[in-house]
């Protein structure tokens, strides 16, 4: 999608620092951190959240969790939280389906 910005990250647009990446995912630094380890997730193929994602290429979305739990393991030693905001009350502020890899430090649950 044109006006994407994780598709702009994709194509190249807008730098980010990748940590991991292959044919169809790519697995980046938050520019944000809210921990010590805190990497992003996308298919660089365009959808909205994880249940889009889900409903219209499932095989995708296995290897998308098996992409990500890959680099989770390599980056978190001590154990690390997956998680994909969806929507508003989510918390969700980028309509690119994308997975917060989280770790570094104990996380607290709940989450706020
Ligand atoms: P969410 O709020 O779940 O949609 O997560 C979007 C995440 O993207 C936030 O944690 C932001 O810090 C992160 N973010 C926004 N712009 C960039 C960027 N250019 N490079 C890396 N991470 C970004
Ligand atoms: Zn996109």
């Amino acid at each position: 999608m044109s006006n994407c910005l994780f598709c702009k990250i994709v194509a190249g647009e807008i730098p980010a620092n990748v940590v991991a990446q292959d044919e169809r995912f790519l697995a980046f630094h938050d520019i944000n951190p809210a921990a010590p380890t805190h990497i992003l997730v996308i298919p660089r193929t365009h959808f909205a959240n994880a249940a889009e994602m889900a409903a219209t290429d499932p095989v995708l979305a296995g290897q998308f969790l098996a992409f990500a739990t890959n680099v989770a393991q390599a980056q978190a030693h001590g154990g690390y939280r997956v998680v994909f905001n969806t929507g508003p009350d989510g918390g969700q502020t980028v309509e690119h389906v994308h997975a917060h890899l989280l770790g570094g430090r104990p996380l607290h649950w709940p989450p706020g």
